[in-house]
């Protein structure tokens, strides 16, 4: 029996691998500026220029293409807001980086299994004005549904050849494998974080031919792309958890056996709770289980208690508790959507944290059994 707490919170982000923290420690012991030209300067460029190659390679593009960025909330905002004032079609679904950046955008529908209502989609493609920008992310953060976008750009170019199309990729790396070519996408939105890397860095990639997306200025850095000195420790050790993303995609397998164990084990202890997004193509390590009726903060309250750090598929924004807009999208009962919590694993999760879940959720729901429904 494990003793410490269990960390099942991949999705909001995973633990630091030690070839990122290594990494890093060898680029802070170098200190100079990646813009200097004296061999201090060279050096941290080095450590740049390498990371923007295993980033490149990681999806499969070329380190031209690669922008770093303090993470995928900067991507978002630099693509959402190159195109404010033009039509923007986005997914209902996206992450709040996305939505606020673009307030006026239309919303694209999902189905309640949480992809994307393709017949929803051709109509709002089909009538109006042809759309500047379509934003539909590649996996999603709460559901783990894995949103076809590859398929999704074909038909949107095939009616509108010039529109310019972004996906935040954020929850894909690591759990999927990702194409940037092949998706037929403009932009693409990176978090290291997500993937065992630091927290604050991330990339935009960027096809030939797109449109130039800059927030900040004021600084010649990534090609006049992004203004700033770059970070060069964590640019250092997003490229390592760069470098090991075929390890991690070779581990999804036994991740999705995982999961399937625990919501099995789930259900086998309470039928009435749902697997939410069960039906769709989700990622593996992603799996949002509702107790209907019952609160996700009192959920999460007991698991904490229990050892195990999990999160809520719902806002809880000045101490009122708000369902997630995306499983309000999805059209789910509020009682499903108000009693969802979000189980995420990855690189470091065992067996062990798998039976420890199990049995706290065992105690959760002896202890909440009587408010079920
Ligand atoms: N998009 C998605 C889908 C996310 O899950 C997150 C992280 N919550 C972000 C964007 C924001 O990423 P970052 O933390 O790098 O700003």
């Amino acid at each position: 029996m494990s003793a410490g707490p269990v960390y099942l919170d991949y999705n909001a982000s995973a633990p630091l691998k030690p070839a990122a923290r290594d990494a890093m420690l060898q680029a802070m012991a170098c200190g100079g500026n990646a813009s200097s030209v004296h061999r201090f300067g060279r050096e941290a460029r080095r450590i740049v220029e390498t990371a923007r190659e295993q980033v490149a390679a990681l999806c499969g593009t070329v380190s031209t293409q690669v922008t770093f960025t303090s993470g995928a909330t900067e991507a978002n905002n630099a693509v959402l807001k190159t195109f404010a004032g033009e039509r923007i079609l986005v997914s209902a679904i996206e992450h709040p980086s996305v939505m606020e950046s673009a307030p006026g955008a239309e919303r694209i529908p999902v189905t309640p299994e949480g992809i994307i209502d393709i017949p929803a989609f051709e109509a709002l493609i089909s009538q109006g004005p042809p759309p500047s920008l379509v934003s539909i992310m590649l996996v999603n953060n709460e559901t783990g549904a894995i949103q076809p976008v590859a398929d999704l750009a074909k038909r949107v170019r095939s009616l509108h050849p010039g529109v310019f199309i972004h996906t935040d990729a954020v929850q894909g790396m690591g759990r999927v494998a990702i194409d940037f070519p092949a998706l037929r996408v403009d932009y693409m939105s990176l978090s290291a974080h997500k993937g065992g890397g630091p927290q604050g860095i991330g990339a935009l990639i960027s096809a030939p031919g797109a449109r130039p997306a800059r927030l900040l200025s004021g600084g010649g850095q990534e090609k006049r792309q992004r203004a700033g000195t770059e970070n060069v420790a964590a640019i250092a050790g997003f490229g390592a958890v760069a470098a090991e993303i075929q390890a991690d995609l070779a581990r999804q397998p036994t991740l999705a056996a995982l999961r399937d164990r625990m919501e099995q084990c789930v259900r086998a202890v309470e039928p009435r709770a749902a697997v939410v997004g069960a039906d769709a193509p989700r990622v593996a390590a992603t799996s949002c289980i509702a107790l209907p009726g019952i609160p996700a903060e009192t959920q999460l309250m007991i698991l904490d208690l229990e050892g195990c750090a999990v999160s809520s598929g719902s806002a809880c924004s000045s101490g009122t508790v708000k369902a997630s807009h995306v499983l309000e999208a999805m059209g789910l009962p509020s009682s499903i959507a108000s009693g969802a919590v979000r189980v995420s694993m990855g690189w470091a999760t065992t067996d062990a944290d798998i039976d420890r879940f199990i049995r706290a959720w065992t105690t959760m729901h002896g202890r909440v059994n009587g408010r079920i429904g």
